[in-house]
């Protein structure tokens, strides 16, 4: 028998291009942006601040001990703290903030417009609601704390740089946050270090 040929309406087309593009740019887990769109978007960021002038700040965050977490409570439970976590970051920001999972544990949330003193006071911010916490049932068993590196675009020394262009800035923003996180992790983590 022949089979009939279904005819999409274009609202249909457009509505599974959206679930499409939403499945290529986030998270399946969390819910967050991935690591594709955080590459893509800190380039266009990076362009943008050039082009205007205006600040570019970027956080990174990791959860302090979360291998002990996942030790003592399973991996299952560690899924639910990811998703929770995630939750916590993005309603700490605001709604043009970028909030990315940059792989494992960590995220990255890009803040266009922004110098670095308010993205330390954000990510300060976020610490406190994260050492807090909401976090259903596990609440009374797991405990929960966040470090924090922060930077932005104009405290790079251009001299660092390679070759002029967004991805060597872009690379640069990450490799200081990161750098600051570690600092932030080795005086003893639950603390936002910067530049
Ligand atoms: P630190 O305070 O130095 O960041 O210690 P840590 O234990 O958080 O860091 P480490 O890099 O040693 O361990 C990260 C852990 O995160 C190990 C890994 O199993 C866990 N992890 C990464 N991705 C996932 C995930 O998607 N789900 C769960 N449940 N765990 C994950
Ligand atoms: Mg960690
Ligand atoms: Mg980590």
């Amino acid at each position: 028998m022949k089979e009939l040929k279904r005819v999409h309406t274009l609202d249909e087309l457009i509505a599974e291009n959206k679930r499409l593009r939403r499945m290529l740019l986030t998270d399946e887990l969390t819910g967050v942006y991935n690591f594709r769109h955080l590459v893509k978007q800190i380039d266009i960021e990076v362009e943008e601040s050039k082009r205007s002038n205006a600040p570019l700040s970027v956080i990174m965050a990791d959860i302090d001990h979360f291998k002990k977490t996942n030790d003592d409570h399973g991996h299952v439970v560690g899924n639910t703290i990811l998703k929770q976590f995630s939750n916590v970051l993005s309603k700490s920001v605001r709604s043009h903030d970028i909030v990315c999972r940059f792989g494992g544990e960590e995220f990255v949330i890009i803040l266009p417009n922004t110098a670095m003193n308010v993205a330390s006071e954000i990510a300060e911010r976020t610490r406190l609601a994260v050492e807090k916490g909401i976090y259903g049932n596990y609440k009374a068993s797991v405990i929960m704390t966040c470090s924090f590196g922060v930077t932005d675009l104009q405290s790079i020394d251009e001299d660092t740089l390679i070759r002029d262009n967004p991805s060597d800035y872009s690379s640069k923003l990450l490799q200081k946050a990161d750098h600051n996180l570690y600092q932030a992790k080795a005086a003893g983590r639950n603390q936002v270090f910067s530049d």
